[in-house]
């Protein structure tokens, strides 16, 4: 079904929120958002959704946002599809925004792609950088395709709202304007409890998913250049003796070698951590998507021509097992 365009304005962030506690992501959406809707010179509105979560619009506003659309409802408790999905595409069709952003969380996807089919628009997932054309209103967002040889920029020209999902981390927070204030939009939701086909019972925290590696300030990552378990335990050595988290690359990961909790990149984890280490890591495009934010890299890989010194600050051309093992003792001796 086709909309009438001119009837959407406004660029609205989905503001998710975990056990009262707002995600960084929403946060970090704001300040893509903002620019976007100064550009268009139209409000910046947050979506917040939850039981209890009122409090939490100040943060949005200080964080960027003109209004926030708020359904305080204890249906909304626990993130399920069918009730955040019914909120959501019901505040879509009646205030009509043009542009729509979603953390690419695992709920923040969820959510997106069930709005989409539900109010007939385009999405466009994992976003890495967003831009509009002002004279068409029409929203920019580029994402690495084909294996990440190229930037694709993706239109959605005759459905609205234009809506992207954006990994954590990819944008800078701005910082947040101490008493900023704005417009609280209180709606309801038309849905109960006894009406619903899903029930929370108990929330089970996945014991085996210790890696945080996206909030982690030192990561020591191992690429193919390890060669076997035995390089890798090299490698956690010197994330042990850092006090770091312990990262790979896909190959690493698909060699069975350690979980895909540790990969980073296109297909693992997006990090910022204050350092990045890579150790026998190439610097494929792949790899490179999830780590180059990073605000100090070093590399280590016996090939000078190697892609990953393009990213990194500092490089050092050498052996892994000759150069890793001996940065281990010279910290264990500098941390003891
Ligand atoms: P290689 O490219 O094989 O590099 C190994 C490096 O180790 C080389 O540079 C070599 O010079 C160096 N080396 C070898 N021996 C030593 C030594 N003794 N000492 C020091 N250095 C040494 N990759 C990811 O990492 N993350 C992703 O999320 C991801 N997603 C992908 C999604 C798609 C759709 C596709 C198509 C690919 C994806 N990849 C991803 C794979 C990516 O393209 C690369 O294949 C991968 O990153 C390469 O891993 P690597 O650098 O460990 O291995």
């Amino acid at each position: 079904m086709r909309v009438n365009i001119d009837d959407y304005r406004g660029v609205w962030v989905y503001i998710e929120q975990k056990k009262g506690q707002l995600l960084d992501v929403g946060l970090e959406l704001l300040a893509a958002g903002r620019d976007l809707a100064d550009k268009l010179e139209v409000d910046l509105c947050g979506v917040l959704l939850g039981e209890e979560v009122k409090s939490l619009t100040k943060d949005v506003f200080e964080a960027g946002a003109d209004k926030v659309y708020l359904i305080d409802d204890p249906v909304l408790h626990y993130y399920r599809t069918e009730t955040y999905m019914t909120a959501v595409g019901d505040l879509v069709r009646k205030y009509k925004p043009e542009i729509f952003l979603y953390g690419a969380t695992s709920n923040g996807k969820d959510l997106a792609s069930a709005v989409a089919t539900d109010v007939l628009c385009g999405l466009t997932a994992d976003t890495t950088l967003m831009d509009v054309d002002v004279e068409k209103r029409l929203f920019e967002a580029s994402r690495p395709a084909f294996g990440g040889n190229i930037m694709a920029t993706i239109l959605c020209k005759k459905h609205r709202p234009q809506m992207a999902t954006v990994r954590p981390k990819v944008i800078k927070r701005l910082p947040l304007q101490a008493g900023r204030t704005g417009e609280v939009i209180e709606e309801t939701i038309n849905v109960k409890e006894e009406d619903l086909q899903t029930k929370v019972l108990k929330i089970v925290k996945d014991a085996k998913k210790a890696v945080n590696l996206e909030e982690a300030s030192v990561i020591v990552a191992a690429g193919k250049g390890i060669k076997d378990e035995k390089g890798f335990a090299m490698v956690r050595e010197l994330a042990e003796t850092l006090n770091a988290s312990l990262g790979a690359s896909r190959d690493v990961v698909e060699a069975g070698i350690c979980g895909h909790d540790h990969q980073v990149g296109q297909t693992g984890v997006t990090v910022t951590p204050k350092v990045y280490i890579a150790i026998g890591i190439s610097g494929a495009i792949q790899h490179l998507v999830g780590m180059q934010n990073s605000e100090l890299i070093i590399a280590i890989n016996n090939d000078r021509e190697a892609p990953i010194f393009q990213a990194a600050h500092y490089g050092i051309v050498a052996d892994a097992f000759t150069v890793v093992p001996m940065l281990t003792t010279a910290f264990k001796e500098a941390l003891s």
